[in-house]
C-alpha cells in the first residue's frame, strides 16, 4: 500500500490561543493576551499504527487531543480526515469526522454516568452511530460483540453492571468499547493508563494493541511517560511548551534522543527495560533533573522555547525559533533544534 495512502487523520500547522479573560480597569485598557497552548503542529495518524505524543504536563499535547476531536476549534492551521479538511462544526460532513475520530479520556469513572449502566452507555454509541442493529436481538449481539471486544468476557457479566461496580481497569475498557460503538479509524487516546493501577496499565495497553492489530485502527497515544512511549508506540513525538520538538521512530527517539529536552525526559523516566517486567512506569517531569520550570505560554520564550532551561544553549536560540532538521540517524527522526542545522556544521 503506498504510504500517503495510508494516512487517517493529519494536522497541518495546528494552533491555539486560548484569550484571557481581563477584569476591571485591564478590560477595557490593557493589551489582549492569549495563552499559547498549541503552535504550528503538524502530525499524520496513520491505519494500523500507534503514534504517541510526549511532553510534561502544560506542554499542549492534551489540546491537540482536543484539536483533533474538534471538542476546541483551532485557531488556526488544517485538520484532514483522508486528505478532506474539516471545516466547520455542524453538519453532515461534520458527524460522519466525529464517528470516525473517537477519543477516550484519561478519567474513565468521569467519562462515564454513574447513575446509567454499561448497557445504557454501549446502546447509547451504537444507536448514535447507526449500529444498533434492526431490532432487539442484533442490539444484544452488537453489546456483546464490543464486550467480548475489549476483552469483559463473559459479556453477561458486565452488561448490567454500574461504573461504580467496576474496577478502574474495567471501566476504562467500557469507554473504549463505546468509542468502538462508533467504529472509528482513528482513536485519540489521551493518557488512557495514568490514572489506572501500575499492575493493570500493561492490560489497558495491549488492549488498545490488539485493536490497532485487529481492526487496524490510527491511534493517537498521548502520554507524559516516555518509557511507555517506546513499549507501545510506534512513532513518537515530543512536544514542548506547546511546540513539537522531535519525532521518528520510536525506537530511534527513546534510545538516541536527539532534542536536549527529549534527553531530559528520558533521563527522568523509570528504566524502560523494567516495562516487561513490572508494567508500565508513573513517568516523572524532568524539573527535578533539570532544575527551572516549564515557560508561561502567555508569554513563551522567544526563539526555541526551551533556551531557559537548555543546557546546550547557543547565542542564536533566544532569538531565532529552530525548525525542523533532519538528525541522520533513523528514517524520519528529525529535530527542532539549532543542533542539528547543517549549514553551521558544515561551515
Ligand atoms: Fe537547546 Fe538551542 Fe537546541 Fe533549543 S535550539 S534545544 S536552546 S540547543
Amino acid at each position: 500500500m503506498n504510504e500517503e495512502k495510508a494516512v487517517v487523520l493529519e494536522a497541518d500547522g495546528l494552533t491555539k490561543h486560548f484569550p484571557v479573560r481581563r477584569k476591571g480597569r485591564a478590560a477595557l485598557t490593557g493589551p489582549r493576551r492569549s495563552v499559547q497552548a498549541v503552535d504550528d503542529v503538524s502530525l499524520k495518524l496513520r491505519r494500523g499504527h500507534v503514534t504517541a505524543l510526549v511532553g510534561e504536563s502544560g506542554s499542549g499535547k492534551s489540546t491537540v487531543a482536543r484539536l483533533l476531536a474538534q471538542l476546541h476549534q483551532r485557531t488556526s492551521g488544517d485538520i484532514r480526515l483522508h486528505g478532506e479538511s474539516v471545516k466547520v462544526k455542524g453538519g453532515r460532513p461534520f458527524r460522519a469526522y466525529v464517528r470516525k475520530v473517537q477519543m477516550i479520556f484519561q478519567d474513565p469513572f468521569a467519562s462515564l454516568n454513574p447513575v446509567h449502566t454499561v448497557r445504557y452507555h454501549l446502546t447509547r454509541a451504537l444507536k448514535i452511530h447507526g449500529n444498533a442493529g434492526n431490532n432487539a436481538k442484533e442490539l444484544e449481539e452488537a453489546l456483546h460483540a464490543l464486550l467480548l471486544r475489549v476483552q469483559l468476557t463473559p459479556p453477561e457479566r458486565y452488561v448490567d453492571k454500574f461504573p461504580h461496580e467496576l474496577s478502574g481497569g474495567q471501566r476504562q475498557r467500557v469507554a473504549i468499547a463505546r468509542a468502538l460503538g462508533a467504529d472509528p479509524e482513528a482513536l485519540l487516546a489521551d493518557e488512557p493508563v495514568s490514572m489506572l493501577d501500575v499492575s493493570i496499565r500493561l492490560g489497558v495497553l495491549n488492549l488498545l494493541r490488539d485493536l490497532k492489530e485487529r481492526l487496524h485502527l490510527a491511534i493517537l497515544y498521548i502520554t507524559h511517560d516516555i518509557a511507555s512511549a517506546r513499549y507501545f508506540a510506534d512513532d513518537t513525538l515530543v512536544m514542548y511548551a506547546g511546540r513539537m520538538v522531535e519525532g521518528g521512530d520510536s525506537e530511534t527517539v527513546t534510545q538516541h534522543p536527539a532534542h536536549p529536552y527529549t534527553q531530559l525526559l528520558i533521563d527522568s523516566a523509570p528504566d524502560p527495560d523494567r516495562l516487561g517486567v513490572d508494567g508500565v512506569g508513573s513517568g516523572s517531569t524532568p524539573k527535578d533533573s533539570a532544575g527551572g520550570e516549564p515557560p508561561s505560554l502567555i508569554d513563551p520564550p522567544t526563539g526555541c522555547r526551551f533556551h531557559p532551561r537548555c543546557p546546550k544553549v547557543m547565542a542564536r536560540c533566544s532569538t531565532e525559533l529552530p525548525p525542523r532538521f533532519d538528525v541522520g540517524d533513523g528514517e524520519g527522526h528529525w529535530a527542532a533544534c539549532w543542533l542539528f542545522d547543517g549549514e553551521v556544521h558544515a561551515s
